[in-house]
C-alpha cells in the first residue's frame, strides 16, 4: 500500500485556522478554512489510495498499518495489534490511539478497518482489482463495498483537525481502529483484549457509517435503537432416507423442511407483538442429490433480528419448540430429532443510541453543517458490532450516518428511476466529495461539544 505524508504542512494550516467568538456555548469553528483545498485534496487521494487496496475482516493488515502510522505522526500515543479471536490463528489488526490533553472526559471514535468478499463493478477509475485468500483458502475479489475506507479517511481528517484545535477542547481522545466489523467479531476480540482496562475507559463513543439512502453534505442520526442484534441459527432436519418412489418406507426430511419453513413464519406474525419489530428469515436450505432419493437430512440457516434481548431469547425458544414439532409430528423417531444450534460467534447485539447523547450531538451538527442538513432517520433491522462498545448501554454511544449519495440520483430514483446500490452492492459508489469532508465536519463539532 502507497503511503501519502504531506501533513505538518496541513498541521500548520489548520493552527492558524480562524475561529470566530462563541455561539451557543460552543466556538464556532470555520470549517471551511480549516479544510481548504489542499486539504480537500490529501482527504480525496487517501480515500483512493485505500479504496484501492481493501482488506478482509481477520487480514487488515496494511490498512492497519497506515492507519497507525498516520496517528503516530499528529502525536497519538499508538498500539498496533490489539483484539483476540477465538479462533487463535486470526491476528487482531486493532489499532488504539490516545492523545492526552488536559483534565476532560474520555471520548472514544470508532472506524472499522475491514473490507467485503465483493467484485467491485462502479467503473470509477480508482475501483479494487485486489482478490486475496479467505479464511476458507478461496481466492475472492475484495471491495470496501461498505464504505469502511470513507470511515477510516474521515477519520483521519478528524484527528488531524483535532490535534490542530488542541486549544479547544480538554480531556482524553481515544481513536479504534476496529478489525472485523464484516464478520461481526471485531468489536468483542479488541474488548477480550484490554480495550477498556489496558486503555482509558470512554465516557463516550461515537462511530459513524456511510448511508446508501441519504444525500452526500447531510448526516443522520436515530435516538433508541438503531440497528438490531443479529443471530445465525443452524438447523440441521433429520429424516429417515430412501428411493423416491417408496416414501412410505423413508420420513422425508425435505417435507419436514419445507412444513418447518412455513411454520416459522408465524413466530413473527402470530407469538410476536407487532410494537416488537423482529425478523425471522430462512437464507439458506440444502438438501439431496437428485430426483430419486429422499435424502437423509437437510440443512437451514436462519437469521434472527431483534432490538429486544428478552425477545431474541423468546424467539429462538420459538424456533426450536416448532422445529421439533414439526418433526415429531411427521414421525421422526427421538433419536433423530432435528438439532437447532444457536451460534456464539455469528451473533450481535442490537444498536442503541443514547437518545440524549444523540440529541445533543444533533445540535453539535446543526451549527457545524446548518439545520437542513441534519435529519432524523428511522431505525433498520440491518446490524452491526458498534453495540458491544457501549458495554450494554452502560456507556452513552451514538453512530450516526453519513450520507452519500449523489442528490440527482436519489431524486431520480425516487421519482421511479433505478434503484440506488445499496451498502454490499458491487455498485455501491460513495460520492467522494462533500462526503469526506461532511464526515471531518461532523466528528470533530462532536468531540468540540463533549469536550469543550
Ligand atoms: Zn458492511
Ligand atoms: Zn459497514
Amino acid at each position: 500500500m502507497k503511503i501519502f505524508a504531506p501533513f505538518l504542512l496541513f498541521c500548520c494550516i489548520l493552527i492558524n485556522a480562524p475561529q470566530s467568538a462563541a455561539q451557543d456555548g460552543v466556538d464556532r469553528i470555520d470549517y471551511d478554512a480549516l479544510l481548504d483545498q489542499k486539504t480537500t485534496d490529501w482527504l480525496l487521494s487517501t480515500y483512493k489510495m485505500l479504496h484501492a487496496a481493501p482488506e478482509l475482516s481477520h487480514h487488515e493488515e496494511k490498512t492497519a498499518a497506515f492507519f497507525a502510522s498516520e496517528l503516530r505522526k499528529l502525536g497519538f500515543t499508538v498500539t498496533e495489534r490489539i483484539g483476540k479471536f477465538e479462533r487463535s490463528e486470526w491476528t487482531g489488526y486493532g489499532v488504539v490511539a490516545v492523545l492526552k490533553n488536559g483534565p476532560g472526559p474520555t471520548v472514544l471514535l470508532r472506524t472499522e478497518l475491514d473490507a467485503l468478499p465483493v467484485d467491485e463493478k462502479t467503473g470509477v477509475p480508482y475501483a479494487s482489482k485486489v482478490k486475496m485468500m479467505n479464511d476458507a483458502g478461496v481466492e475472492v475479489s475484495v471491495m470496501h463495498a461498505c464504505g469502511h475506507d470513507i470511515h477510516i479517511t474521515s477519520m483521519l481528517g478528524s484527528a488531524k483537525t483535532l490535534t490542530a484545535l488542541k486549544a479547544s477542547w480538554h480531556g482524553t481522545l481515544v481513536i479504534l481502529g476496529q478489525p472485523a466489523e464484516e464478520t461481526i467479531d471485531g468489536a468483542r476480540a479488541v474488548l477480550r483484549d484490554g480495550l477498556y482496562t489496558n486503555f482509558p475507559r470512554p465516557d463516550y463513543v461515537i462511530a459513524l457509517h456511510d448511508s446508501a439512502e441519504l444525500e452526500t453534505g447531510r448526516v443522520g442520526y436515530a435516538p433508541g435503537y438503531a440497528m438490531a442484534s443479529a443471530t445465525a441459527v443452524d438447523i440441521k432436519i433429520r429424516g429417515l432416507g430412501g428411493h423416491g418412489s417408496q416414501p412410505q418406507t423413508t420420513k422425508d426430511p425435505i417435507v419436514i423442511a419445507a412444513q418447518v419453513v412455513m411454520a416459522l413464519q408465524t413466530i413473527v406474525s402470530r407469538e410476536n407483538s407487532p410494537l416488537d419489530p423482529a425478523v425471522v428469515t430462512v437464507g439458506s436450505i440444502h438438501g439431496g442429490t437428485r430426483y430419486n432419493i429422499i435424502p437423509d437430512e437437510v440443512n437451514l440457516q436462519l437469521t434472527v433480528r431483534t432490538y429486544k434481548e428478552d425477545v431474541r431469547k423468546r424467539i429462538l425458544a420459538s424456533i426450536e419448540r416448532i422445529t421439533k414439532g414439526v418433526a415429531l409430528a411427521a414421525g421422526v423417531p427421538d433419536d433423530r430429532a432435528p438439532i437447532v444450534k444457536v451460534s456464539d460467534t455469528e451473533v450481535t447485539s442490537a444498536t442503541y443510541n443514547d437518545p440524549q447523547l444523540a440529541e445533543r450531538l444533533s445540535r453539535a451538527f446543526k451549527r457545524a453543517l446548518g439545520d437542513d442538513n441534519v435529519v432524523k432517520m428511522a431505525p433498520m433491522m440491518a446490524s452491526e458490532d458498534f453495540g458491544y462498545l457501549s458495554l450494554d448501554q452502560k456507556i452513552p454511544a451514538v453512530t450516526f450516518w453519513l450520507g452519500a449519495v449523489d442528490p440527482a440520483k436519489m431524486k431520480a430514483s425516487k421519482e421511479g428511476g433505478d434503484p440506488l446500490p445499496s451498502l454490499h452492492s458491487a455498485r455501491f459508489a460513495p460520492v467522494p466529495e462533500p462526503t469526506l469532508r461532511t464526515g471531518v465536519k461532523a466528528m470533530t463539532s462532536a468531540v468540540l461539544d463533549l469536550m469543550k
